[in-house]
C-alpha cells in the first residue's frame, strides 16, 4: 500500500522544522539577551534604569520596543536591534564634565587657577599640609543635580543658591572654582593663597577657592555668601 510512505516522511520533516525553529527561537533569544545585558550596562551608567522592568522572565518581548523605550543619546541608530555599538557611542563618561576631565581633576580647571593652585599645593606640601581637590571643574549635569538637591535641603531657590549657584552661574561649571579637604588645608590655603592669587571667596564655604588676585596682593573682601543673579 502507498499509506505507509507518507506518514513516513511527514513525521522526520517535522522534527526537523521543530528543531530549525527552536533554534531559531534559542538565537534569537541569545541575541535578545545580549541586547539587554547591554543595554542594562549603558543605562546604569547614564543613571537610568527603565530598561530592567521589561523583565526577562516571560516570552521574550521584541527587542525594537525596548530600545524605543530607552532611546540612546546622541547618534539616533536606525537598527539598534542588530548591533548594540551605537548604544555605546557616547565615548564620554556621565562622571565627566564636558571638558573630559572628572570633577577631581585638577587638568579640568582653568589654566589660570590651574597654575595658581599646583604651586600652592607645592608650598602646602613643603609645609606638611596635603591639599586634596574635592570638587574642581563641574558639568551642567552635576551641577544641576547639587542644586536640585540644595533646593530640597534649604527650602528655597533663594536659600539654595547661597551655596549651589545654577550651572550658567558657577564658578565651577567655568573651571575657575576649586573645593579642597580636609581643614588643614583649608586653613592654610585661606592664609598663604594669596601669594598664588588664590583666594577663599565665601564666609560660608571655607573649602571654596578662586583666583582672585594677582599673585602677591592681598585677596578682596570676602562675600558672605553665593549670590544667584536674577534672570
Ligand atoms: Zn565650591
Amino acid at each position: 500500500m502507498s499509506n505507509h510512505l507518507p506518514p513516513r516522511r511527514t513525521v522526520p520533516v517535522r522534527a526537523w522544522l521543530l528543531s530549525v525553529t527552536g533554534l531559531v527561537v534559542v538565537a534569537s533569544l541569545v541575541m535578545w539577551h545580549a541586547q539587554l545585558v547591554d543595554l542594562i550596562g549603558f543605562d546604569t551608567s547614564a543613571d537610568k534604569q527603565p530598561v530592567v522592568a521589561s523583565g526577562p522572565g516571560g516570552s521574550p518581548p521584541p527587542v525594537v520596543e525596548v530600545s524605543k523605550s530607552t532611546p540612546p543619546p546622541g547618534k539616533p541608530s536606525k537598527t539598534p536591534t542588530r548591533s548594540p555599538k551605537p548604544t555605546k557611542t557616547p565615548t564620554k563618561t556621565p562622571t565627566r564634565s564636558s571638558s573630559g576631565y572628572s570633577e577631581e581633576d585638577i587638568d579640568g580647571l582653568s589654566p589660570k587657577l590651574r597654575t595658581r593652585l599646583r604651586k600652592a599645593i607645592t608650598a602646602a606640601k613643603a609645609d606638611g599640609v596635603r591639599i586634596s581637590i574635592t570638587s574642581a571643574r563641574r558639568s551642567v549635569a552635576k551641577q544641576n543635580r547639587l542644586l536640585r538637591e540644595a533646593i530640597v535641603k534649604y527650602g528655597s531657590y533663594k536659600a539654595a543658591t547661597r551655596w549651589v549657584l545654577p550651572p550658567e552661574q558657577s564658578a565651577h561649571v567655568q573651571g575657575k572654582a576649586v573645593d579642597i579637604g580636609p581643614q588643614t588645608a583649608m586653613v592654610w590655603l585661606n592664609k598663604n593663597g594669596w601669594r598664588y592669587g588664590v583666594c577663599r571667596r565665601y564666609d560660608n564655604e571655607p573649602w571654596h577657592f578662586e583666583a582672585l588676585t594677582t599673585p602677591g596682593k592681598r585677596c578682596p573682601a570676602r562675600e558672605s555668601h553665593a549670590v544667584a543673579k536674577a534672570d
